[in-house]
């Protein structure tokens, strides 16, 4: 039942810190139950904490038809909240870390697999650390040990199927300068200065950004924002160094690499001007966005078993890694994405079952010989 798996599921603190291997071992079971073929994918991650990715399979082949995936972690949760781990239904509602994000699509997953048997291959993908960066996704879209034809990826959308998303890239810039007496400016060199200036051009580039249109989206262009900054050691020093973080979320139809090219060339600019001018960046990230024709008959088929109509994101998901493993990709998951990352966090029990009927139709269309 339902609600049983979900509550066995919160039960697991799977916290993206700890190992997955307990709540793996719980999926395997499930898994084995249902006769499908389980094979895990683990990895040892930067802290020396063993992750496995899991995928079952209904036929024990290469390509399937349709991929189910669901991350395994979740977000921390306070230790004075008593239903994180125990899983309390009130109103209609199941509360606890993980009931929404994204306990209750794996949930519904397996629900709907004791429901019907895919005639052509389907697996199902179980994903470790998606909540510190899609780290386990992207393990797997290197690994490629599947190909898969469609996608549908668990989140929380209020099963609102999502056939877009906007990607996530982050830079640290690290402006130098040179240290002196602030009462001699010709001794020294202001890394905080330099670094407005830079910035002053950041801004503008964010505007002229918003010429690249995207309609699907809101906004409907590639934000930017420089969220922290950090320069100088006391308040009559000219700053040595001025540091600041750079985020953008690039539409799905634009590079990843389109903002950090005109990040450098600001840069060449700033050069140009004062060829003191030292400026060092670190891109650490650039994850890609995702786009899924809203003719695919994926999307035609959530729209018309939820009858809610397909729309798009401006948040990061495991769709682009499902992408580079050749699916169609949609998001969607019971519960709203509000509620989740938060103390009481919930699903709702009728769109969990819900979504155990829907993805029941989606197997049963999607994967019929
Ligand atoms: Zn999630």
């Amino acid at each position: 039942m339902i609600k049983e798996i979900l509550a066995d599921l919160v039960r697991i603190d799977s916290v993206s810190t700890r190992s997955n291997a307990e709540i793996v071992a719980y999926l395997e079971r499930r898994c084995d139950a249902l006769g499908l073929v389980t094979r895990r994918f683990p990895y040892i991650d930067d802290h020396g904490v063993e992750k496995i990715n899991l995928i079952a399979l209904s036929h024990d082949v290469h390509e399937v038809e349709l991929a189910l995936v669901g991350h395994t972690d979740t977000v921390p949760y306070d230790p004075n909240w008593a239903e994180a781990t125990n899983l309390t239904e009130r109103d209609g509602k199941l509360y606890g870390r993980g009931a929404c994000d994204t306990k209750g699509f794996i949930a519904a997953a397996l629900t709907a697999l004791e429901k019907v048997k895919p005639g052509k291959p389907l697996a199902l993908v179980f994903t470790a650390d998606e909540e510190v960066g899609l780290l386990g996704a992207k393990k797997l879209a290197q690994a490629k040990p599947l190909r898969v034809r469609y996608s549908i990826v668990g989140e929380p959308t209020s099963l609102r199927p999502i056939r877009a998303g906007k990607g996530y890239s982050l830079a640290e810039v690290i402006v130098k300068g040179r240290e002196a007496h602030s009462a001699y400016p010709a001794l020294g060199a202001s890394a905080v200065f330099r670094a407005a200036r830079l910035i002053t051009r950041l801004e503008s580039i964010a505007a002229q950004l918003e010429q690249d249109q995207h309609a699907a989206f809101d906004p409907s262009y590639t934000t930017l924002n420089i969220g922290l900054i950090h320069g100088g050691s006391a308040k009559n020093v000219f700053a040595g160094e001025c540091r600041f973080t750079l985020e953008w979320r690039p539409v799905p139809t634009q590079s990843s690499e389109h903002v950090l090219e005109l990040l450098k060339a600001a840069i060449a600019d700033e050069v140009k001007a004062d060829p003191d001018f030292q400026c060092e960046v670190d891109a650490s990230r650039q994850d890609t966005g995702f786009e899924t024709s809203p003719h695919s008959p994926l999307v035609q088929l959530l729209q018309k078993a939820t009858g809610n109509e397909a729309g798009t994101v401006a948040f990061g998901t495991e769709a682009a890694q499902m992408m580079t493993l050749g699916a169609e990709a949609v998001v969607i998951g019971p519960g709203d994405i509000r509620e989740a990352h938060r103390t009481g966090e919930f699903v709702p029990v009728d769109q969990l079952e819900r979504c155990a009927e829907v993805l029941r139709q989606s197997i049963a269309q999607l994967c019929s010989v």
